[in-house]
């Protein structure tokens, strides 16, 4: 085994049996019945003997449509991570460096080490806001061969504002990846930047707007050179016919997946003024969970509590820089109301 591997620890969020789950930031709505419908039928009809389409071109074409970009622009994968895999495999490597934010979201840095990377961890200040100082430092101290925002980040929550993505851009001497897993959820993307001659790519995915985690489905708009070469690197047929028609077909219901959204963000706030009526710090959130604090240093008694509440919310209590913090993701209005009503139970309890 690598030396450099030895030390590294595995990706984790542990599962556990309870009533409301809200704790991986899934949809909790399930996709619509028309699309699994149409799904089972055109499954049907897929030659099993023969390899998919390698370039998944009418997947792409559906994507780019939707973007308004071309399907050149468009690199899909299973799942968001494997984008950020082969990504990772393409500009970085060992030698070079990949800068973070932190806190942000483990697999960038993840992934990054197990490239052979060296990952270089800027700071976010105590609200998680991302200071422009600290941006242009970190970029001029490493030069990273990569540079990744998250926005909404994760676990955060918080949007990166405009600005911090244009200084990044004016700075990075190598890509710059902003991950938008939760873009729709929020008021602006950083699609519009997208241009050939800029280094950027913006990463979405089916699994959390789209409902549709279990398909595995994620992808890129970028520059049309940049897609070519990670053609290069990934597997050949990696993107397997079930799940070309998946994610094409779910495109048809576009309307439908907006409605959700449109609905989550409602009871986002709804939840969000709910715990502020709490002895709970409130982080703003521009996706489809909240990062929160029960005050008195009681996060992990209150995530414990709530388990016994059977409400599963993700403990990040004890990650760095997250002392005391509990992340929950915007549930069904029952879900959400037996979470808000648990909570003001459980810090009853833990502060009473
Ligand atoms: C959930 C998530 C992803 C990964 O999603 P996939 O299911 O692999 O598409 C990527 N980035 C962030 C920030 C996420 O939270």
């Amino acid at each position: 085994m690598r030396d450099d591997l030895r030390a590294l620890e595995g990706y984790h969020s542990p599962q556990v049996e309870v009533r409301v789950r809200l704790n991986t930031n899934e949809s909790p709505f399930p996709p619509p019945a028309a699309w699994r419908d149409a799904l089972a039928a055109e499954l049907s009809k897929v030659d099993w003997h023969r390899y998919p389409d390698r370039g998944a071109h009418a997947l792409r074409e559906g994507i780019a449509e939707l973007h308004g970009v071309l399907p050149s622009q468009v690199f899909a994968a299973n799942g968001s991570n494997e984008v950020l895999q082969t990504l990772l495999l393409t500009f970085a490597g060992p030698g070079r460096s990949v800068a973070t934010f932190e806190p942000t979201y483990q697999l960038h840095g993840h992934i990054a080490r197990l490239t052979g990377a060296t990952v270089v961890e800027g700071e976010r200040g105590a609200e998680f806001t991302l200071d422009p100082g600290e941006l242009e430092r970190v970029i001029a101290a490493a030069q990273p061969a990569v540079t990744f925002l998250c926005s909404p980040n994760n676990p955060t929550g918080l949007e990166e504002p405009e600005a911090n993505v244009r200084l990044a851009l004016s700075k990075v001497p190598g890509l710059l990846v902003v991950d938008e897993a939760y873009g729709q959820f929020a008021k602006w993307s950083a699609l519009g930047l997208v241009e050939e001659e800029t280094p950027m790519v913006v990463i979405r995915t089916f699994s959390k707007t789209w409902s549709m985690a279990a398909a595995r489905l994620g992808y890129l708009v970028g520059p049309e050179w940049l897609v070519a070469e990670l053609e290069k690197v990934t597997l050949p047929y990696h993107l397997d016919a079930a799940k070309q028609i998946a994610g094409r077909l779910a495109l048809r219901f576009a309307g439908e997946m907006e409605a959700r959204v449109q609905h989550i963000i409602a009871e986002r706030e709804r939840v969000s003024a709910g715990m502020a009526r709490l002895p709970v710090d409130v982080f703003p959130s521009g996706a489809n969970f909240v990062l929160f604090r029960p005050r008195g240093k009681a996060g992990k008694a209150v995530w414990q509590g709530l388990l016994e509440h059977s409400v599963l919310v993700r403990d990040c209590s004890s990650w760095p820089r997250l002392d005391d913090c509990l992340r929950i993701t915007v549930g069904t209005p029952e879900e959400n109301d037996e979470f808000l009503a648990a909570l003001a139970d459980v810090m009853a309890e833990v502060t009473g």
